[in-house]
């Protein structure tokens, strides 16, 4: 027997029309490539997403097209996530840090008929444009003056293309199921994969997002996302936010700018932000560096990469913020686990919290995990059995796009391979060990290349580490730990080895330490091993 409930579909243009109505005087701040800060209403906002969904629908598109947006995080592009999804149109974000070649593989293979780009990447697409055959025209995120010098065809501002337009849209009936989302994943090896979202898997994940056991979004909430909007739906916070009826400030080109973060965090009022380590270290240093306290700040949500121990305490020590570690993967929209405290734990004493913050997570609803041996039998959740991780749910992929099940990314009974090692504890809470492409394999037992990395980063005169696994007659694989020195500091192999003592198993400790100048990271700021690996390849053991 059926339910008789409504069947309305979960479409993000819902949630244009739900926050339009219930928090109209909502603020949206961005800082503009010129320093500007630009500041309007989600009434505002709104206006011109309609205005957009009108000019886009008058170019002659049809539904499914894909448009690609190049751009940083700030207004315009969030009315372009709402305007192109909820018209029925595929957002395609583009990260402008991959390599040129990566950039025109995703516009090729996505077939992009539209490009919206930020002025400030005009540059880049001119280089590229006699490559991208299939693209039809760009729209420039800017005014008409931001297009006086181009030598791109068919361009138009994106100010002039809204401006005569509507500000009444009627949305389209979508199917839940049809794709609004395109994003592809830099993968380290091989092309970049296309992972298609859906606008009932994106609703779905703002629901579970804005949850308390979650990043407890709420409508007295200020987000400051400085993940990227090109970077897996800058974890779904365009849709939780507004669903809540959040600020949203955004910061525009300045994401790794401390002074400019710190500055919109107190002068804005943020209570939450999100990003990456990466970034959250040059707030930090900007903050100890002009003996700044971060006064406004609650908590902020990091993932993307583990956060060091460090880290996790420099905020809440200095700065009595709360870190939420979370993970997930483009192919998850990204959500799949998050830091919180479960009945109990707040009597917890500070390094056993601090402890648990070190770890990815618990799993939400919506997103089921399992670990898994190489026999692909179950591994139990006790905190120390540890195995490839998979899972399922509505906002995990089914596949990746034009791929139709050739990725091998998938198991027979429905589950995806994330690629990362992880063990459970007892209480749900997930803990990666590696990528299942970096785990050392030592006289034939895992070493977990992050747990020493973390170790390290423990250091203060350590600013970043990674291990990497090299050749070794006798163990086949042992760690090497590669060490980036705080500036001025002095620091030697010795000293490492003896901090390192007593915190890890005594055979994880690398035999060797070599310093270098600079770690090299993938665009999405992940420690690329396969650089390092190719650095270190005429390594020879110390043993
Ligand atoms: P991406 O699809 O670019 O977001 O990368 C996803 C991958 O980033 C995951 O499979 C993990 O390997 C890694 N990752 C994400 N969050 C974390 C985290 N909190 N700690 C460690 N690794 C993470």
């Amino acid at each position: 027997m059926r339910g008789l409930m409504m069947d309305n579909p979960l479409l993000i243009s819902s949630i244009v029309e739900h926050a339009d109505i219930n928090f109209p005087d909502r603020e949206i701040v961005s800082v503009m490539s010129d320093d500007l800060i630009h500041r309007y209403t989600y009434r505002d906002c709104f206006k011109r997403v309609r205005k957009l969904a009108n000019a886009l629908t008058s170019i002659g598109l049809s539904e499914g097209d894909r448009i690609a947006t190049i751009a940083w995080n700030d207004y315009r592009h969030l009315e372009a996530y709402y305007a192109i999804g909820g018209a029925g149109y595929v957002c395609h974000t583009i990260n402008p840090r991959l390599f040129p070649e990566q950039i025109v593989f995703m516009i090729n293979h996505a077939e992009d008929k539209w490009l919206m780009i930020d002025p400030l990447f005009i540059p880049l697409i001119e280089k590229l444009s006699s490559q991208i055959p299939n693209v039809e025209g760009y729209i420039v995120m800017g005014d008409e003056e931001s297009i006086k010098n181009t030598s791109l065809d068919n361009v138009i501002s994106y100010e002039k293309l809204i401006g005569n337009e509507s500000d009444q849209f009627s949305w389209p009936h979508l199917d839940e199921k049809s794709a609004m989302g395109l994003c592809y994943t830099s993968g380290t090896t091989g092309d970049p994969k296309g992972v298609l979202y859906n606008h009932r898997a994106m609703v779905l994940h703002a629901f579970a997002l804005i949850a308390p056991d979650a990043m407890n979004l709420s409508n007295r909430d200020c987000v400051l996302p400085v993940v990227p909007l090109f970077h897996v739906n800058s974890w779904g916070s365009p849709y939780g936010a507004m669903m809540v009826g959040a600020k949203i400030v955004y910061p525009g080109p300045k994401m790794a700018d401390g002074e400019t973060l710190y500055n919109l965090m107190e002068d804005e009022g943020v209570s939450v932000s999100l990003g990456v380590p990466t970034v959250w270290l040059v707030l930090l240093q900007y903050a100890a560096e002009h003996n700044k306290k971060l006064e406004s700040l609650q908590r902020t949500v990091i993932g993307g990469a583990a956060v060091p121990e460090s880290m996790i305490r420099e905020f809440h020590e200095k700065h009595d913020v709360f870190v939420q570690q979370a993970w997930g993967m483009t192919e998850m929209s990204p959500l799949g686990t998050v830091m919180s405290l479960k009945h109990g734990m707040q009597d917890l004493t500070h390094d056993a919290i601090v402890e648990l913050q070190t770890k990815q997570g618990r799993g939400m609803f919506g997103v089921e995990m399992r670990i898994v041996n190489d026999d692909q039998e179950i591994l139990p959740w006790d905190g120390k059995a540890f195995g490839a991780l998979q899972v399922r749910g509505p906002w995990v992929c089914s596949d990746y796009y034009k791929l139709e099940g050739n990725a091998g990314s998938h198991t027979d009974d429905g589950w995806f391979n994330t690629g990362d090692v992880a063990k459970i504890d007892p209480d749900g809470f997930m803990q990666i060990t590696d990528r299942t492409k970096d785990v050392i394999k030592s006289g034939g037992e895992w070493i977990s290349s992050i747990e020493i990395e973390n170790t390290a980063m423990g250091h203060p005169a350590i600013a970043e580490a990674a291990v990497i696994g090299v050749y070794s007659e006798k163990w086949t694989e042992r760690p090497l730990l590669i060490v980036v020195k705080n500036k001025d500091q002095k620091l030697s192999k010795e000293e490492i080895m003896t901090f390192m003592d007593g915190k890890i198993a005594k055979w994880w400790i690398p035999d060797d330490v070599v310093f270098i100048d600079e770690i090299p990271h993938t665009a999405t700021g992940k420690i690329k091993k396969t650089a390092l690996r190719e650095q270190f390849s005429d390594y020879k053991s110390a043993e």
